[in-house]
């Protein structure tokens, strides 16, 4: 199963709201990660990163508002949108959440088709999230609807796998995926697949984008994975 749902990052100490934010966000079509403070969001998003956060604003340790302003100081997820939680009655809060560089906010309780509505008001303004048909990199283009791939206006043929795929890395570009987070993003979490199947679909990837001299956006990166950018 291909998973072109957009991802968001649950950063929330309280367990209770963690889950329900799970148990709603995941029913809403969203594929949803969880934190429980700031630290261990950091941990996740070196290594995976995710359309939205969802940040809540009183976190023990570091708070809410610098983890915002902290990824806002580095490149690779200044522009990740994010999502303010706050309690009620927190106005100042809100103002300096806004200030460190979140996106919008949203005051507890708070109902879920609001923040579900926020979350895709702010993935479209954004770009984030799957809205966009047509995903382009140089002379590469990729019609996510029409499932066809084009190097400079001519048809790329591509197995179902490779254009998954190519899919997911010109969704996520510029960022590097391990083999496993490969094989749950591309081919899904019920399958037992070895992590050199991954190794198989890139090479014939790769070949079908040589023809075309593009196999230098499919980049390995030595003890980490693979990564899609049209930077060499
Ligand atoms: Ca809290």
């Amino acid at each position: 199963m291909s998973k072109d749902t957009p991802t968001i990052l649950v950063v929330e100490d309280e367990a209770p709201i963690r889950e329900m934010l799970q148990f709603s966000l995941s029913r809403a079509g969203f594929t949803v990660y969880e934190a429980a403070d700031a630290r261990t969001a950091q941990d996740m998003l070196n290594t995976n990163t995710p359309d939205l956060i969802l940040l809540d604003w009183m976190l023990p340790g570091i708070s809410g508002v610098d983890l915002a302003h902290k990824l806002r100081q580095v490149a690779r997820t200044r522009e990740l949108p994010i999502i303010m939680l706050t309690a009620r009655g927190e106005e100042e809060s809100k103002i300096r959440g806004l200030e460190a560089g979140a996106d919008d906010y949203i005051t507890k309780p708070f109902s879920t088709q609001e923040l579900i509505a926020r979350i895709r008001a702010v993935l479209r303004r954004t770009g984030g999230g799957t809205s966009s048909a047509i995903l382009q990199a140089g002379d590469l283009s990729l019609d996510t609807v029409g499932h066809r791939v084009m190097i400079q206006d001519k048809p790329l043929e591509l197995g179902p796998t490779e254009f998954r795929l190519l899919h997911f890395f010109m969704s996520h570009s510029d960022r590097v995926f391990s083999r496993s987070q490969l094989l749950d993003q591309v081919w899904g979490d019920n399958v037992y697949i070895e992590e050199r199947t991954v190794d198989v679909h890139i090479r014939r990837l790769r070949k079908a984008l040589e023809a075309h001299a593009c196999e230098q956006y499919i980049q390995t990166v030595r003890g980490s994975g693979y990564r899609f950018s049209q930077q060499v």
